[in-house]
């Protein structure tokens, strides 16, 4: 949030206009914001290696881990920050999760 010569509150157009450190509170405007835009690496989801063990959903910090009906339902690429964590947490034995150059 800005304030602008007349000390008024002015919402933000997009993520790019907070300040560094700046939290939002209001659900729509987190919403709104599609953070995605910032990712360099792309997590990658294998349904044919995932075993639904969601360790990955736990980790997610930005909940872009879609879950329908109790399972693993893929990845949303409009809030993932591509920041592999769960790619990391993913059980090394299954590696249902590879993390990708974003561009690629
Ligand atoms: S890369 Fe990070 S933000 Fe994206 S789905 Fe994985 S844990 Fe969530
Ligand atoms: S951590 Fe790996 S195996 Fe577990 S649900 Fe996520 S992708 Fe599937």
């Amino acid at each position: 949030v800005k304030i602008n010569k007349e000390q008024k509150m002015v919402r933000p157009k997009s993520w790019k206009d907070l300040p560094c450190g700046a939290i939002i509170t209001d659900i729509k405007a987190v919403l709104e914001n599609k953070t995605g835009t910032w990712r360099s690496f792309r997590p990658i989801w294998d349904p044919k290696k995932c075993i639904n063990c969601l360790t990955c959903w736990i980790y997610c910090p930005d909940a872009a881990i879609i879950i329908k009906d109790g399972k693993h339902g893929g990845i949303n690429y409009d809030y993932c920050k591509g920041c592999g964590i769960c790619a990391e947490v993913c059980p090394k034995k299954v590696q249902a999760i590879t993390m990708h150059k974003e561009e690629k």
